[in-house]
């Protein structure tokens, strides 16, 4: 955790990670912020549940979902700094964890260039919570050396460099991933990956309405296709899920009573 300290505002900034979704997935930390907060700024991926833990503060919402009309991240941070040098107490909740694709890096420089007192709170990530999910190790010592984070939507645009990923013996956890699963497809198997490495997603992880697809490098396109996978969704790459796609395809073949998920 990172902690900031000023003498010039009496306002502070929790950039705090709410988790998947799941209420009870929020830290007891989280939660006891959110009940002193004057304002708390929301990520849309935060569920709204977890807004009855707050009923005293305002609440500011300040979605940015993929391709949607979103606010300004310049305009988040001006917010965060306006709010906290009025002196208030002010919650940033983001979905998962802020240091996983939450954009904290830029609040902080925006809260440091102000001198604005801050402290980071860790939150469960939705790749984490898909691992859950799954029910596998993404780190299985037979087959995996670590874990990559990636996305598959590189900043302005940048491609991901998906043939060096696919040489790597790390397990794959792709966040924003859904609408690029054909270019991550074909690199992948470019880079020399396997086309029979099982791939699994999870949309709406720890979410009622969560559903998985199970699929290999080789199907992934097809299969999300074919059951409309949506984002939100982590897409999970590696041998590491091996036996846990064999068991998921089993049951849905066999007697369908793993709810709600399809396989190629
Ligand atoms: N900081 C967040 C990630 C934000 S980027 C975290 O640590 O989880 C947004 C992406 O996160 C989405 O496109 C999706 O890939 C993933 N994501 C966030 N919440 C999710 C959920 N409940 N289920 C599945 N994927 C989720």
């Amino acid at each position: 955790m990172t902690k900031k300290t000023s003498s010039q505002t009496s306002g502070e900034v929790f950039l705090v990670g709410a988790g998947p979704g799941d209420p009870e997935l929020l830290t007891v930390k989280a939660a006891r912020l959110l009940g002193e907060a004057d304002v708390v700024l929301i990520d849309d991926l935060v569920g709204s549940a977890i807004l009855s833990l707050c009923p005293q503060a305002r609440v500011i919402h300040v979605g940015k979902r993929g391709g949607c009309k979103s606010t300004p991240q310049a305009f988040i941070e001006k917010l965060l700094v306006r709010e906290a040098s009025a002196g208030h107490k002010v919650v940033r909740l983001k979905g998962g964890d802020p240091s996983v694709f939450g954009r904290a890096g830029e609040e902080i420089a925006a809260l440091d260039a102000a001198n604005i007192t801050y402290e980071i709170v860790p939150g469960v990530s939705s790749g984490l919570a898909a691992a859950a999910t799954i029910g596998a190790s993404l780190t299985h010592r037979d087959f995996a050396q670590g874990v990559a984070f990636v996305t598959a939507h590189g900043a302005d645009g940048a491609a991901v460099d998906w043939r060096a990923l696919a040489s790597a013996a790390l397990t794959l956890v792709v966040y924003m991933g859904v609408s690029r699963a054909g270019e991550m497809q074909k690199s992948l198997l470019e880079g020399g990956m396997s086309a029979v490495t099982p791939v699994i997603a999870v949309e709406n992880v720890s979410r009622p309405d969560a559903r998985t697809v199970v699929a290999t490098v080789a199907t992934m396109q097809q299969a999300f296709a074919r059951s409309a996978l949506k984002s939100p969704a982590i897409i999970v790459v590696g041998e590491a899920l091996r036996d846990r796609a064999a068991k998921l395809a089993a049951d849905v073949y066999s007697q369908g009573n793993f709810a709600n998920s399809r396989s190629a």
